[in-house]
């Protein structure tokens, strides 16, 4: 905490034109709409005022957390009081290569992404239209839709490692991906600031259409009228979450404010007031009512902030995110 002032104290010194929100109730910056304050929100506007902002949080040996669209987070109502977020909001630069790849920032939103590349008439990335977040948010999450995933059209990705206050750029092959999880996952200190894409050449009324199509499936299947962070548990091997759930007659069961959606049994809404401890709760509900009745462990998908709560036995643990470690040597 005192480390994490004296940064707060230098970044208004060193940095006196970067945007900084202090005590901001992460409530604005959620899908959920759920959330307390956070000690501090730092909005860079390039990505030298990013690097030179972990710079000063590596000197202080405080690891910020990156923030994209706040659309897979759930924050506690009781506030991040020793937490600075790290929001990529204005790194939006996006336009193609010479050699026709995409390049794109980490605040890109993957909407603009996919429509870009459709006017380009370079395909791939139809799935990704719906997906409400961002390019950093997504490669971290390898976020997937409708059988693609990010991970099948990023070629190269440029992050700042904090634990060596260094730039790096990874080819795709190293950034470790799999179903909704990465590299950037499994290692903390990794803020990606810049992707690049490689695509296939397409038409776009093609393109264009099958983002319709994905688009109405979305609406028809999925409770977009309502706040969600998307779905709330990852797919179990051989499984589907939504139909485990549905199975186990919890759609449409609630804690407070929370609910198993009514529409789809793998997203849990805020229909109304829901604090961070009603979803928590109506999450470990049904994780622990799908165990006793499947004997399937369902892992979060949604990032469950602060990090230190603990999760029962029914599954892994929820990842950690402001845990400061020297990985990956074996990356080097
Ligand atoms: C209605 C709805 C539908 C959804 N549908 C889908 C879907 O079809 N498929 C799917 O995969 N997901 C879906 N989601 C979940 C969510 O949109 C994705 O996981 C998305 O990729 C998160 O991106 P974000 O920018 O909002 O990330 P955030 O929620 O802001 O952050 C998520 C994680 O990524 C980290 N992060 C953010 N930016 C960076 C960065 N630059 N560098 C390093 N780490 C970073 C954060 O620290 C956090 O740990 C849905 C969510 C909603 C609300």
């Amino acid at each position: 905490m005192e480390n994490l002032e004296k940064a707060i104290a230098e970044i208004k010194r060193s940095l006196p034109g970067m945007t900084l929100l202090e005590n901001e109730p992460m409530r604005a910056h959620s899908s959920f709409r759920i959330g307390g304050p956070a000690r501090a929100l730092a909005i860079p506007s390039d990505l030298t005022g990013l690097s030179k902002l972990c710079a000063i949080m590596k000197d202080h040996r405080v690891a910020p957390m990156p923030l994209g669209n706040g659309s897979n987070i759930l924050f506690p109502d009781e506030g991040l009081p020793d937490l600075l977020l790290m929001s990529t909001e204005k790194l939006q630069k996006l336009f193609l290569l010479p050699d026709g790849a995409i390049y794109a920032e980490a605040g890109v939103s993957l909407a603009k992404l996919a429509a870009f590349a459709c006017e380009q008439g370079l395909s791939g990335l139809e799935f990704a239209s719906g997906i409400p977040g961002t390019v950093g948010g997504g490669l971290r999450m390898n976020a997937g839709a409708y059988g693609g995933e990010l991970k099948d059209t990023v070629e190269s990705v440029v992050c700042y490692y904090l634990p060596e206050q260094g730039l790096w750029e990874l080819p795709k092959d190293r950034c470790r991906f799999d179903y909704r999880s990465s590299l950037f996952q499994k290692s903390s200190g990794f803020v990606i600031l810049s992707a690049v894409f490689r695509l296939q050449p397409g038409d776009p009324a093609a393109i264009a259409a099958t983002m319709r199509e994905l688009g109405e499936k979305r609406r028809e299947k999925q409770p977009l009228d309502l706040p969600s962070a998307g779905s709330a548990f990852k797919r179990p091997e051989g499984h589907f979450a939504a139909a485990l759930i549905d199975q186990a007659g919890l759609k449409g069961y609630a804690v407070g404010g929370a609910q198993v959606s009514e529409k789809h049994a793998g997203f849990i809404v805020n229909r109304g007031g829901a604090s961070s401890h009603d979803v928590y709760d109506l999450m470990m509900h049904v994780r622990k009512t799908v165990y006793e009745k499947f004997q399937i462990p369902l892992e979060p998908e949604i990032i469950i902030l602060p990090p230190d709560y603990a999760l029962p036995d029914e599954g892994p643990a929820v990842p950690r995110n402001r845990v400061f470690v020297n990985e990956p040597n074996e990356e080097r």
